[in-house]
């Protein structure tokens, strides 16, 4: 009888759910101020290029993309693009993904030799009907969608990458961020819409073959235009598993602040690590109605938020002192 009861209401259930949604209620979409959000100091420089194109009523799709190809193009930043530091076995591999207002989501993982992958991410979402190509399929779509293949290794990674003597430089280990800095970036247009991209070279010094949280929809980046937005940086297995952005958009669904959300998300890795850990994840989040937040195990963390005509590197207080 009782279980005749719970296939009823499981039934009627996603009708009652998306109409009442009680906690998103009083949460208005902001219109009419475009802001962008990033993680880590590159974010800066991906903030103004995103914010041209909000500016001059470009969408949020394209600020992200545009955003995300700036650190990706910049030899200095050592763990997004070119210049990312390689795998063991001294390539570069590149992972990204990128998802829109409507839902679309598209993503490449282990690509080798392009050096914009959350453009080809985006292609992926437009020009098929899949989310996701990785390795060799993927960068043979890149190939024929028009990109070039370029040596993506500077002289400067492989010489980080021969003094650490092929040891994995943990993401997050390091507390001033050195080893991780993926961009993950969220951005609201003036319609109020929301958009989000990640890219990365991901764990220096990774497996062959490694895939981290930044191209995997729901881990390393989610959109849902109707609550908000999150994107993930640090160590992407923990991310990967407690689907992190997710977690942070829906935690935000059923009522908690940006803040709040990501720092919940954390304590949920926390928990599993019995609070002590030797790794960093930060998270960023973008509500509908503007307002952000964001949180990380371990101090370090910095994320750039453009709004109101101003672009500033904000530092997160990590949970772990
Ligand atoms: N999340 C990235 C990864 O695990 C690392 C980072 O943020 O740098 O691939």
């Amino acid at each position: 009888m009782k279980r005749r009861r719970f296939i009823k209401t499981g039934i009627l259930a996603p009708f009652a759910v998306a109409s009442a949604a009680p906690d998103m209620r009083g949460v208005k979409r902001a219109i009419g101020n475009p802001l962008v959000i990033s993680t880590w100091k590159h974010g800066l420089a991906a903030n103004e290029t995103a914010m041209r194109i909000l500016q001059n009523g470009g969408s949020c799709l394209d600020a992200v993309e545009a955003g995300a190809r700036v650190p990706e193009a910049d030899p200095t930043v050592s763990s997004v693009g070119y210049g990312g530091i390689p795998d063991r076995d001294g390539h570069v591999t590149l992972d990204a993904s990128i998802m829109d207002a409507d839902g679309n989501a598209g993503a490449v993982a282990f690509l080798e030799g392009i050096k914009h992958p959350v453009s080809v991410a985006r292609l992926v979402m437009e020009k098929t009907k899949h989310v996701m190509l990785v390795g060799e399929g993927a960068k043979k779509f890149a190939l024929a969608q028009g990109f070039k293949e370029e040596n993506l290794l500077t002289e400067e990674a492989r010489r980080t990458w021969l003094k650490k003597n092929k040891k994995s430089v943990f993401p997050g280990e390091t507390p001033n961020g050195k080893s991780h800095d993926t961009i993950a970036i969220l951005a609201q247009d003036k319609d109020g819409k929301l958009a989000g991209a990640c890219t990365t070279s991901g764990w220096g010094n990774k497996m062959r073959g490694r895939v981290g949280d930044s191209p995997i929809i729901g881990a390393g980046l989610y959109v849902d235009n109707d609550v908000g937005a999150a994107g993930a940086t640090g160590l992407g297995e923990e991310v990967i598993k407690t689907v992190g952005s997710f977690l942070v958009v829906e935690l935000m669904r059923q009522g908690y602040e940006p803040d709040e959300a990501c720092l919940e998300a954390l304590q949920r890795i926390l928990h599993r690590h019995r609070n002590t850990v030797r790794f960093s994840v930060a998270y960023i989040a973008l509500r509908k109605d503007g307002k952000t937040g964001s949180a990380s195990i371990l101090n370090g963390f910095k994320y750039a938020l453009y709004r109101d005509g101003k672009n500033i590197l904000q530092p997160t207080e990590g949970i772990i002192k």
